[in-house]
């Protein structure tokens, strides 16, 4: 099944699954993926200067800043692969970015079709966040509990090693869902407004992922 919504914002709290949810998604549609998390954990392996600046912050569970985060993005999505559609995974964070990113898009002649809200209960996502596993090689994800690798500590996909990263413990953890909850939840009734929202509440990934592709048909 083909979806004509293809320039997408994934929304959800901090281990609601926004990216498996976006892994799901592109083995039916090759839609490019934009996670300003992964790009930013990049920077940071590759010990750049906005890498040494980003660490600390992330280590601590805060906000990159708007201009860290909204430059990196303006170029991701500028390249080639991006015109068949994307997906912004952990961007906009604030209101003040998905500003921002009005402006990039107009500058680069696209528009957003669709913002996914990724609804999850609270409850659950700390025990997620806190026994997420994530590959050094090619970011696939984990899960202690509940997606075990084949081989422990080993990358099913790539062979890659297996960490925790360092604020998914259960201190940083707890800060990121409050971070989330003052500056990231706004951004629901924003684009709810906008008339760009997509509620996706299924509990499992095979239901999702259906709901997911209706929506966006
Ligand atoms: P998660 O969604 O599980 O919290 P991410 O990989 O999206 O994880 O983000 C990890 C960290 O990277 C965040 O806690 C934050 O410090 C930083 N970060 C990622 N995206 C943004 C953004 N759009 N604005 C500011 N900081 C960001
Ligand atoms: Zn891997």
């Amino acid at each position: 099944m083909a979806i004509s919504k293809r320039n997408l914002i994934f929304l959800g709290a901090p281990g609601s699954g926004k990216g498996t949810m976006a892994a799901a998604l592109r083995e039916v549609e090759p839609l490019a993926h934009i996670s300003t998390g992964d790009l930013l954990r990049d920077e940071i392996k590759r010990d750049t200067a906005l890498g040494r600046e980003a660490a600390g912050i992330m280590k601590a569970g805060g906000l990159v800043s708007d201009d860290i985060v909204c430059g990196m993005v303006r170029n991701r999505l500028a390249q080639p692969d991006c015109a068949n559609g994307f997906i912004l995974d952990g961007f906009p964070r604030t209101i003040a970015q998905a500003e921002k990113l009005t402006e990039v898009l107009a500058e680069l002649n696209k528009k957003l079709d669709a913002v996914v809200n990724i609804v999850v209960e609270d409850e659950v996502i700390l025990t997620r966040l806190t026994s997420r596993l994530s590959c050094r090689g090619c970011s696939e994800i984990y899960n202690k509990i509940s997606k075990k690798p084949k081989v422990e500590g080993v990358c099913d996909v790539c062979g890659g090693e297996l960490y925790q990263r360092p604020d998914d413990s259960l201190e940083t953890a707890q800060q990121r869902l409050a971070v989330f909850y003052k500056n990231t939840q706004p951004l629901i009734d924003y684009y709810r407004e906008r008339g760009l929202l997509v509620d996706i509440d299924k509990e499992e990934v095979p239901e999702k992922l259906e709901q997911l592709l209706a929506a966006l048909a």
